[in-house]
């Protein structure tokens, strides 16, 4: 009698270290999917920023030469912008004032032709958006995206030490 009762006990005793482990397992697993789901939805860029997919550019009025405005973008934690598809670009180009031109993280600091990504992003794999016949100069090692009335939007190499305005990337925040 008393030995059927413990064999009984234990039997409750292993279904409940069942249900917790089952239970516990479930929390860990909605914890995991809600924080994941709050991790996509809630990236976000400071108020001033605009976001385009998982990132934010700033368009800086400012006017500054191609140095100062690199170091002006990591003071807050981004770069000079660097364009990697024709759908950031499309989507810059609506947030840009048509009278200025903008500096992008894009130079050739040799002036032998050898444009490079501030990130690193190689230059000849990625998209290239330069105006015809540009880049034209050895002596202009930066890049900026300007307007041009016969041709739109595009890119045109300049001397970095000319002031302008420009825009910074950076990753979207996610809290
Ligand atoms: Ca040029």
């Amino acid at each position: 009698m008393i030995q059927e009762r413990q064999a009984q006990e234990k039997r409750v005793c292993w279904s409940l270290k069942l249900w917790s482990i089952a239970l516990i397992s479930i929390i860990l697993l909605s914890a995991c999917f809600i924080v994941s789901c709050v991790k996509k939805v809630w990236g976000c860029c400071p108020s001033t920023w605009k976001p385009f997919g998982s990132r934010c550019y700033l368009i800086s009025t400012e006017q500054h030469f191609w140095a100062k405005s690199e170091e002006k973008c990591a003071e807050m934690g981004a770069h000079l912008v660097v364009i990697n598809t024709e759908a950031e670009q499309n989507f810059i180009i609506q947030q840009l004032n048509k009278t200025f031109s903008y500096f992008l993280g894009l130079s050739d600091p040799q002036g032998n032709n050898n444009w490079q990504w501030i990130d690193h992003t190689p230059f000849e794999k990625n998209v290239r958006f330069w105006h015809q016949n540009e880049p034209n100069f050895s002596a202009e090692q930066c890049a900026t995206i300007v307007f041009w009335e016969s041709r739109g939007w595009g890119w045109n190499d300049v001397f970095c030490d000319s002031k302008r305005n420009s825009i910074c990337e950076m990753k979207k925040i996610y809290l």
